[in-house]
């Protein structure tokens, strides 16, 4: 029996990294990654703008969503969060 590695590990390079922290930002807020995980992310927003931003206001917006005990999630708020989300992929996506 051989502990071979198993690709377990997500394709880390250009772009993969800001896909898995937009992948996993619901998670990262949630508190539901290890902690591994978490600094993972946590360095990769220390780098990249971006993302940084799409987790700042995603963060504020669940705060938002507490206070207001899923009362309703503003429309504007909503789509501020999509656009920003797309606006980071974009970042990522196209040809430098
Ligand atoms: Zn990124």
């Amino acid at each position: 029996m051989s502990s071979d590695q198993h690709g377990v590990g997500p394709e880390i390079g250009t772009g993969g990294e800001c896909q898995e922290a937009l992948d996993t930002l619901y998670r990262f807020l949630d508190g539901e990654l290890t902690e591994d995980r978490r600094s993972a992310i946590q360095a990769h927003l220390n780098r990249c703008s971006p993302c940084l931003e799409a987790f700042d206001f995603e963060a504020e917006l669940k705060i938002v969503i507490a206070r207001r005990c899923r009362d309703q999630v503003p429309d504007h708020l909503r789509s501020r969060v999509a656009q920003a989300l797309v606006e980071a992929s974009k970042t990522f996506d196209g040809p430098v």
